[in-house]
Order: C-alpha cells, then structure tokens, then sequence
C-alpha cells in the first residue's frame, strides 16, 4: 500500500469488478442511443452560480453539498453536482433548441460530486447517466423517459424496483396548492430549519425522512386535489401511455421536487434490496429551468440514473451480467525466438478483432499458463525453439486440455475457427 488512500467518500473501480460498472453504464445508454438522443459531455465544473439558480438556491445539493471553489483567477466554480444544469446551459450556449429541431434530445455519463455523510449508496464521487429532451411540453415525451429507464433496468436483469410517479402542477395550480401547504405547515411541531423550509421551499418538507415529521403530515393537503385540469389531463395521457406500454408504477403523492421550476411529471425509480439508499434514478419536468438560467421558455423532461446504486441494486439481486471474457487467446513464448515471433501474431490476432494478450516479462511455463488461466483466455498460443523450428505453433484449448499444432500461416483462421 503507498502513503495514500482514495479520499473520504470514495472508491475505486478496478478490475475485475470495473467491468461490471461499464457494462451497467452501457446498458443504460444503449435504449436512449436508440431512441433518437445524442451524447453530450460537458465540463467536471461550472460557474457556481449555473447551479445556485439550475439546482435551487434552497436546495440541499447547493446549500450543503456543493464542492465550491475560488480558482487562482478569481472564478467562482462548483464541481457538478448533477447534470441537468450543465447540459441545458451546453444546448442553449451551442443554439441546438432554434432551428425547428425541438426536442433536442441529449444523453450524457459521467461522475458528480457531492459533499454528503458517505455510506453505502451514497457517496462524494459517483456516476450517473443522464437522459433531457429539451423544448417540447408533450405526454408522450415524459411517457418515453420512463419506458427507456425501465427497458434499461429490465436488460439487466433487475426487477426488484418500483416506479414512483406524481404531478407537481404548474404556474397555474401549484401556487394555490403551495399556499395550503404552508398554512398546513405552520401549524405543526417543527425545528427552527425546517421552519424556515416552509417559507421557502415547503414542497420539499415532505419529502423529510424523519418518522417524527411524517407523523405530522398525515392529514396534509396533497396536491393531486389542486392540480388544475390541464395538468390533471396531461398526467392521465402519461399514464395511459405508460399503462399501455405494459410499465407498472405506482401514484406517489407525496413524491416532490422542491423547486418552482419542476412542474408536472415527476417520478423516481426505487429499488427494495437497496436499504435507506433505495433511490437509483429520479427525474421529471423541469419546464421552467431554462429561464432560470436566462434562455427562452423551453419545457424539458429528463432524469439521471445512478451507476453505482444499480450496480449495487444487481448485487442486491444476486445478478452476475454475462460478460464477454476481456482475453480470448493468451500466447505463451518460450524462448527469445518464440517471443519476437509469437509478438507479430499477438498483433496480428488483434488486428483481426481478436482479444489477445501476451505473456510478458519473460516468465517460465508455469507461470505463464497460470497468467492465461487468469485472463479467462479460451486458447493459449504456445510456442519453443523445436515447435518454430518446424513453422508451427501450439493451440491449446484451455477448457478441454487439447492441444493440437496448427502452422504458423494459419493461426488467425484456427484462431477464429476455435472460437466461433
Ligand atoms: P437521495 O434522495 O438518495 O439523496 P437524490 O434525490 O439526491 O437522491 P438525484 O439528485 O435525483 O438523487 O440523482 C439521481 C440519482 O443519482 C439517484 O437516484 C442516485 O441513484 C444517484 N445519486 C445521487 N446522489 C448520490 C450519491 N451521493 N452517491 C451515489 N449515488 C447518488
Ligand atoms: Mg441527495
């Protein structure tokens, strides 16, 4: 071990483990490649203010868990902490929402930063994928993100998780409704910073994990019964879409985001093998986001999975992803001679598509078959002095033991022969 470890509230993905994480990220990028979303990336830091206005000045992630910094320049930058901010901010600076081509669909992966208390599931790096379609307000839309994360979910085998779906209203039903909050609120037993939620950002105070604070919220007014009838008929269209597409969920009242600019749909995927960490993918409307951040009106729906909660979800479930072996033939030289020429079919294996390694380093038999054993290699590639000296190679299949003599001229074609 060196003098350093990987700081607090992190980790490291090595192999073999690492493979399993690129495959969970893979599959859920695979139905959005699909579906008409292109890959965006964007910067691991933004201007802090993006996300003081893009996330919510009220919010936990920005008050609390934002990784804020001055650089030697004098700009105030934040570590992303999610991804909806940065990749609305990229479609406006880069004008992909004029030019009639709404909705502009994006799909992004990368790592987010988080000052949070570390535990299982939640951690200060972690990776999400993310999915926005950005610029147009139409149920079906809302329909197709949900379909997509669940397609995603199910390719991996996972269906130990639940869909749970709410409208929050908008400009029309949600100040009605968020002014009979309040008033609910205000007459209840609550902490000094609770309080303060109320006149803030009262939405968010039921979404409190505190059992001493859900027991005062039975009886709440719920939104469901203020949603104005545009808002009522849209979230009908998106269940009916979801109903009809054979994806269950369940109606979660309760279920928020706290901000002004979230509006109708909104929805979280909740695995039951998780514990306290059960969230692995939210997301919903954010219709007036864009004007937040100083572009036009442009009604948006996206959501963010999280990578190493799914990842944790498939080991909850007892899932190993059947993946394809890293290594298909592991060529072993023995001898000076053997190695430069076994080198050039390693290269031309390679070349071919075929997943190769080498011995290196000069190590003995032993040693060797013991590395291509390792490698999960089908065929090792073994060649001596008296095996070149007769233009051959040995091909030995690692499973069956056999081993037969194939020219050397004709080790990609039996190469390929072996494996298929
Ligand atoms: P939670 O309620 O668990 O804090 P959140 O509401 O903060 O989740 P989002 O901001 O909606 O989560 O992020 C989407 C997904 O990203 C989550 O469902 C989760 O899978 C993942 N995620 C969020 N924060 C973390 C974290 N600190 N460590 C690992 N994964 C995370
Ligand atoms: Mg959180």
């Amino acid at each position: 071990m060196s003098t350093f470890q990987a700081p607090k509230g992190t980790y490291d993905l090595i192999p073999p483990s690492s493979a399993t994480y690129l495959a969970v990220r893979e599959a859920i990028a695979a139905p959005l490649r699909n579906s008409g979303y292109g890959y965006i990336e964007t910067p691991g830091f933004e201007n802090v203010e993006l996300f003081a206005r893009g996330v919510g000045e009220s919010t936990d992630i920005v008050t609390k868990e934002m990784y804020a910094f001055e650089t030697k320049g004098g700009d105030k930058l934040a570590l992303r902490p999610e991804g909806t901010a940065s990749t609305l901010r990229a479609a406006l600076e880069a004008n992909l929402h004029k030019g009639g081509n709404l909705p502009v669909k994006l799909w992004y992966s990368g790592s987010y930063y988080r000052y949070e208390r570390p535990q299982k599931g939640r951690y200060r790096h972690f990776s999400q994928v993310g999915a926005e379609a950005i610029g147009v307000e139409d149920p079906a839309l809302d329909a197709e993100l949900i379909i997509l994360a669940n397609q995603s979910y199910r390719s991996l085998g996972l269906s130990d998780f639940r869909i749970l779906l709410n409208s929050l209203g908008d400009q029309e039903c949600r100040p009605v409704y968020r002014a009979a909050l309040q008033d609910f609120l205000r007459g209840l037993e609550l902490d000094e910073e609770t309080r303060r939620r109320i006149e803030i950002n009262p939405l968010r105070v039921l979404d409190d994990k505190r059992e001493s604070v859900q027991e005062q919220l039975i009886g709440a007014p719920m939104l469901r019964d203020y949603l104005c009838e545009a808002c009522k008929t849209y979230h009908e269209q998106v269940r009916e879409l979801l109903t009809a597409a054979g994806v269950a969920f369940e109606d979660d009242p309760k279920l928020v985001r706290g901000l002004d600019y979230y509006t109708r749909t909104t929805f979280e995927f909740v695995h039951d093998g998780l514990g306290s960490q059960s969230a692995v993918g939210g997301g919903g409307r954010y219709d007036g986001l864009s004007e937040m951040i100083g572009g036009p009106a442009l009604p948006s729906v996206g959501w963010a999975l999280g990578v190493d909660r799914t990842v944790l979800a498939l080991e909850a479930e007892g899932i190993t992803l059947d993946l394809p072996a890293a290594t298909s033939v592991y060529a072993v030289p023995l001898g000076e001679e053997a190695r430069r020429v076994l080198f050039g079919k390693v290269t031309e294996l390679r070349l071919a598509g075929v997943a190769t390694d080498f011995a290196y380093g000069g190590k003995g038999l032993k040693n060797a078959m013991k590395s291509a054993n390792r490698s999960g290699a089908r065929l090792a590639l073994v060649a001596g002095e008296r095996d070149l000296a007769e233009g051959l190679v040995q091909l030995k299949d690692l499973q069956s033991g056999e081993q037969t003599a194939v020219a050397l001229d004709a080790v990609v074609d039996e190469v390929r022969r072996a494996l298929a």
